[in-house]
């Protein structure tokens, strides 16, 4: 996911404008509060993000990317009867060609009404923001910036073949998320991030594919974490928003979810929205204090397994589970 300043200008040149919006006063209104929500179990998403970096970088074209591949597939089959991959080639920043997979669990197929979660499950190859030059060029780790997302969604599987539900939940990885330019180069080519969910957005798994609404998790298991009220996820969908971030003060996370909007991203749901046409919201830790705007080690060598806290995973994951359920 790119960095929001430049982000701002590529969105700017989108949308033709970039107006910062009040973000309307969100009341907290009980979501559904009658309905049967299952508990997600953080130990266990954190078993599925561990699980993830033991393998470790899960860089394009490495043998750790091609193994978490298969785990994956592995892990949503023992939940799910529907998993498709889909492969593609897409042209990096430095226009390598290179493989990618999407990994996609169906519940309930032939349900019209449908919700989309979805993760990266790539890996940075470079530590581009790592205090240290010589990191610079080093793999990460990523247990934030891409397992801790699918590991939450990987429980979320795990719930829903336990809890059956009368819609349809699509739960999607993407991969090549997070190959985009270094910060020290200028590539040519634009778009060089999101490769993943940008070839499903114009060619999805199911030809003319649609969800009511969907969910992008990406590094949501630092401690403390901030959500914010990102700016492309209140563009396209704030009715959504405010519905996910209302869930969460309700169910006692609102100090992570906070009613604040914060500059517009570019991350996977911005494809999703704008080539997908479906109403995606991004959760992501946005934190003004640091440099880059992101959590403290985002693209650094020290976005490792040690820094990742349960209690974050637990706030996230319970608050879409509790979404999701009451949809
Ligand atoms: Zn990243």
């Amino acid at each position: 996911m790119k960095n929001i300043l430049l982000a701002v200008v590529m969105l700017a040149m989108a949308l033709g404008s970039c107006r910062r919006k009040e973000t309307p006063p969100v009341p907290d209104q009980p979501e559904s509060p009658s309905v049967s929500v299952p508990v997600f179990n953080s130990d266990s998403a954190y078993a599925f993000m561990a699980a993830q970096t033991a393998f470790g970088p899960r860089v394009p074209g490495s043998k750790a990317h091609e193994a978490c591949a298969l785990w994956m597939e592995s892990q949503l089959k023992r939940y799910c009867d529907n998993v498709t991959v889909q492969p593609f080639v897409a042209r990096s920043w430095d226009k390598r060609l290179l493989n990618g997979k999407n990994i996609i669990a169906s519940f309930n197929p032939d349900a019209r009404k449908r919700i989309l979660l979805c993760a990266h499950w790539d890996s940075r190859p470079y530590a581009d923001h790592d205090p240290n030059p010589a990191n610079h060029r080093k793999p990460i780790d990523g247990a934030n910036d891409g397992a801790s997302g699918v590991g939450a969604l990987i429980e979320v599987a795990r719930l829903l073949s336990q809890n059956p539900l009368q819609h349809g939940v699509d739960i999607i990885f993407f991969d090549l998320e997070d190959l985009g330019e270094p910060q020290q180069e200028q590539s040519d080519l634009s778009d060089t991030w999101c490769l993943g969910s940008q070839h499903w957005s114009k060619t999805p798994h199911i030809t003319g594919y649609r969800a009511a609404f969907g969910i992008l998790l990406d590094m949501v298991g630092a401690p403390d974490a901030t959500f914010f009220m990102e700016g492309t996820s209140m563009h396209y969908a704030p009715e959504i928003m405010q519905k996910v971030w209302n869930t969460a003060h309700q169910i006692g996370y609102g100090n992570y979810f906070i009613k604040t909007e914060s500059n517009p991203i570019t991350d996977d749901h911005l494809y999703i929205n704008k080539l997908a046409g479906i109403p995606t919201i991004d959760i992501i830790h946005i934190d003004p204090s640091t440099p880059t705007g992101f959590f403290k080690y985002w693209h650094t060598v020290n976005d490792r397994l040690e820094n990742i806290d349960k209690n974050t995973l637990k706030a996230v994951g319970q608050t879409v589970t509790q979404v999701i359920y009451s949809y």
